[in-house]
């Protein structure tokens, strides 16, 4: 049994990944400012003796007594990052400092929940972890790319500088239930416009692609990650790399959900990578992992999910 701190706990992510450390018998600190976060999410671990819920913003210093860190804390869909993008760098680089900082007074394990917008808008296809992307510093999604890419740095270098135990994983499109409904991400977005017989919005053609994996074969990766010896670091792929082109998603959702939903074509925001899909060698070696839920499967959770909610 570990203290586990999970920052951006209260999250889509962090509440899954709370809940299996509660399962596993840890003590979880849940540490969240609920800027895209909702107690709804954890409600059910509220009453759990071995689960602590502190509302703090992760920019400011914390002092707390753990083990272990998972560090989520960051808005993570487009629109959410983009509403305060100086927030979210601040997010992402002050708040691995100060999670780091932590980290490096406890001596604790720390691991860090990076992102495939690392590589951009990639030229190398699959994105192995080697490749060290083609980001646009100073467009509308670098508050998020280039925080992320700023927090690895920060990571290494304590890793360099102070032999912090670090672990680093790069997440790829994750969905899955308590996906927030208004974040825009494009698997929420097609299900609730499926769901409510809305126009289904489809950016540009359609035809970039994304690989989607779902939560509980994220959170298993997560968790394997965090276990492996110390001086391996990663950074670490994780998703699943089966490659969907919008199109392509939108028809699995309407087939899925029914209904009587077009489709419609809006623009394409900017910077908005065309292809995406992880190269898992890397955990599949070092983590014995690979996903293991089929987006059809997934998407039928997710569903349901998002069935109920809107019903509520
Ligand atoms: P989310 O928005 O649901 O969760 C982020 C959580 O962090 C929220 O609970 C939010 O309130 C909290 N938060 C934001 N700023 C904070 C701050 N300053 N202090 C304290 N808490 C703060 O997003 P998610 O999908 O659960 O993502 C979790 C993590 O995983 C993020 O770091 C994200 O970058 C990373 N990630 C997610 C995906 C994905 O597909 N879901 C992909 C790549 C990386
Ligand atoms: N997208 C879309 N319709 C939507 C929302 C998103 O076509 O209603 C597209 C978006 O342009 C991008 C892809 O879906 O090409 C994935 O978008 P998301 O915001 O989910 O994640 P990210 O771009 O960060 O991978």
């Amino acid at each position: 049994m570990q203290r586990i701190l999970v920052t951006g706990g209260a999250g889509f992510l962090g509440s899954h990944l709370c809940e299996r450390l509660v399962e596993q018998g840890h003590d979880v600190l849940c540490v969240d400012n609920f800027f895209t976060g909702n107690k709804q999410n954890i409600a059910h671990l509220l009453s759990h003796p071995r689960f602590e819920l502190m509302r703090h913003d992760v920019t400011f210093p914390l002092y707390v007594e753990v083990d272990r860190i998972f560090n989520l804390a960051c808005p993570a869909s487009p629109v959410h990052y983009q509403h305060d993008p100086v927030q979210t760098t601040k997010t992402s680089v002050h708040g691995a400092i100060n999670m780091l900082g932590l980290a490096k007074r406890l001596d604790a394990r720390i691991l860090q929940a990076s992102t495939s917008e690392v590589y951009g808008d990639p030229e190398v296809h699959p994105q192995q972890e080697g490749y060290w992307g083609r980001v646009n510093p100073i467009g509308i999604r670098s508050c998020y790319d280039e925080g992320k890419r700023c927090a690895e740095t920060l990571f290494f270098d304590y890793f360099r500088q102070h032999q912090l135990d670090i672990k680093v994983v790069r997440i790829f499109n994750t969905y899955g239930p308590r996906m927030h409904p208004n974040d825009g991400r494009v698997v929420s977005n097609f299900i609730v416009q499926a769901l409510r017989g809305d126009d289904i919005t489809i950016y540009g053609d359609g035809s970039q692609t994304r690989s989607f994996c779902y939560v509980d074969d994220l959170i298993e990766a997560m968790g394997r990650m965090m276990e492996t010896e110390r001086g391996f670091t990663g950074p670490v792929n994780i998703g699943n790399p089966g490659e969907f082109s919008m199109l392509e998603l939108a028809e699995k959702v309407l087939a899925l959900v029914g209904g009587r939903s077009r489709l419609v074509f809006q623009p394409l925001p900017s910077d908005d990578p065309k292809q995406r899909q992880p190269d898992i060698a890397l955990a599949r070696e070092k983590l014995g992992w690979e996903p293991r839920i089929a987006l059809e499967d997934g998407l039928k959770e997710t569903i349901s999910y998002f069935r109920r909610l809107l019903q509520a």
